[in-house]
């Protein structure tokens, strides 16, 4: 399969880790959009949100326990942070290996700015 996240999951395309267990990956994003832009990802190759199955809901557990772990362990549970996931097209997304965007780091904006 030629998913670039998973080449990250495997290791063949480097990454900044911030955090990896053994279902769920975190690393910085290399074209950050915020002081803190970290993506966080589970292994499984799941294309979409469409794409979770009943049996994947845990998994989607772990990644949002992850974010949480993330959040302290680099400073911002505090001040605060956003979770996006962007699906589909409309939603913006280009890599098509679920992944939520964790940004922090300042102020960020209203959604509808
Ligand atoms: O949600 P979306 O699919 O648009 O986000 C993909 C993200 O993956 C982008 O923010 C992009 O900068 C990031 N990316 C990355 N490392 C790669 C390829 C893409 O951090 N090797």
């Amino acid at each position: 399969m030629d998913c670039i996240f998973c080449k990250i999951v495997e290791g063949s395309i480097p990454s900044k880790k911030v955090y990896e267990n053994e279902h769920v990956v975190a690393f910085h994003d290399i074209q950050p959009a915020a002081p803190v832009h970290i993506l966080i990802i589970p292994k499984k190759h799941i294309a979409t949100m469409n794409d979770v199955e009943p049996g994947d809901w845990g998994l989607l557990g772990e990644v949002h326990q992850a974010a949480q772990e993330i959040a302290r362990q680099v400073g911002v549970a505090e001040s605060g942070y956003r979770l996006i996931n962007n699906c589909g097209k409309d939603g913006g997304q280009v890599v098509f290996h679920i992944h939520y965007h964790l940004l922090a780091g300042e102020k960020l904006g209203p959604l509808n700015a």
